[in-house]
């Protein structure tokens, strides 16, 4: 075992504060990395709080985690000490059910192993995430990081917000000559926005707030539209290819569905805490449109993922906060108040202790 150092919750109701931990031993086909950065995910928020009641404490959140691979187990060969690698929000699965062997491990039949609140098979607690200063996990789970290194901080959030968001737009095939929608411009919205625009659609932003108008162009949409302006929605009306719904509060989804063309999808990728009112089913009969959902993505299409970031230059825009900042982002993050998302300097892990 190794010493580890991080930041944990103890129960719902307590902030975050520095903890210790064991860490196994690199086994024969896992990789061990020293973590330099963690992406702060709404889930972290949910789970440390207890918010969808099945956190096990203490809870180490962090599933945007990136850093150097700092030792290798002798069966291990596709990693080596000193390269940059990433970790997600899975790192393992069954393995052998249709969607393990399919490579979706995220729609594991028996359950994919959560980077942070997972049960470990045959272990005494559960799993700890990226707020920490190393990681082991087995190479198959883990990601290669091709972008330059000076991007690493802002290459973090793509390890969920990026890829929640990637897997749908690459599973229904949005390309060129394509009219995209996004709904929401937050941490997965904002990352929703640039990779639709890489894939060559055309880029439409919803939001309820006006003032979101210059970021979401400078972001890559070419047109924004204020959801609770009723003209411009009907200006929009049966235009749509193709809607990424990103928000998760409870919403109307039939003034959105009404912007899709025959045959368009809109998927949803924000869970709601208590469910949207359920959309009128002629909005959806009438122009045989579909209403479906998307769950972050495998590791072979997060690895894709990652290389099209890359190829594209395409990161998250980040703001970089010190590990003891955590609980004070949280507050930030509840209140919408970050462009778009937080990014802990794991190097702040030692000061704040
Ligand atoms: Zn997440
Ligand atoms: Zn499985």
């Amino acid at each position: 075992m190794s010493h580890a150092h991080g930041y944990a919750a103890l129960s719902g109701d307590q902030a975050l504060a520095p903890f210790s931990f064991e860490r196994r031993e690199p086994g024969p086909n896992d990789v061990k990395i020293e973590i330099l950065y963690c992406g702060v995910c709404h889930s972290d928020l949910h789970t440390a709080r207890n918010e969808w009641n099945n956190t096990l404490f203490p809870s180490v959140p962090g599933h945007e985690i990136v850093g150097r691979v700092s030792a290798v187990g002798s069966a291990v060969t596709g990693f080596k000490v000193g390269q940059m690698a990433g970790v997600g929000c899975i790192v393992d699965s069954c393995r052998t059910c249709a969607s393990c062997s399919d490579g979706e491990e995220q729609y594991c039949e028996n359950g994919f192993t959560g980077t942070y609140n997972g049960s470990i098979f045959g272990g005494s607690h559960n799993t700890y995430g990226g707020y920490s200063d190393q990681i082991v996990v087995d190479e198959k789970y883990m990601l290669r990081i091709s972008h330059d290194e000076a991007q690493l901080a802002a290459v973090a959030p793509l390890l969920c917000a990026g890829i929640t968001t990637y897997s749908p737009l690459a599973h229904w095939k949005v390309g060129p000559g394509q009219k995209v929608g996004v709904v929401g411009l937050g941490g997965l919205g904002h990352m929703a926005v640039k990779i639709a625009k890489a894939m060559g659609a055309d880029v439409v932003l919803f939001t309820t707030s006006a003032n979101k108008r210059d970021d979401a162009r400078r972001l890559g949409a070419s047109e924004v539209v204020v959801s609770r302006d009723a003209d411009q929605m009907a200006a929009q009306a049966g235009q749509l290819d193709f809607i990424v719904n990103t928000v998760a509060a409870p919403h109307d989804l039939d003034a959105l569905l009404a912007t899709l063309k025959r045959d368009g999808t809109m998927v949803l990728v924000g869970a709601p805490a208590t469910p949207h009112p359920s959309p009128n089913v002629f909005n959806l009969i009438l122009k045989r449109r579909s209403l479906a959902g998307s769950l972050i993505g495998g590791i072979r299409e997060t690895q894709e993922m990652l290389d099209f970031c890359a190829r594209h230059g395409i990161v998250s825009d980040i703001e970089m906060i010190r590990m003891d900042e955590i609980n004070e982002a949280y507050e930030r993050m509840l209140k919408g108040d970050v462009k778009y998302r937080f990014v802990i300097d794991m190097a702040t892990l030692g000061a704040a202790e």
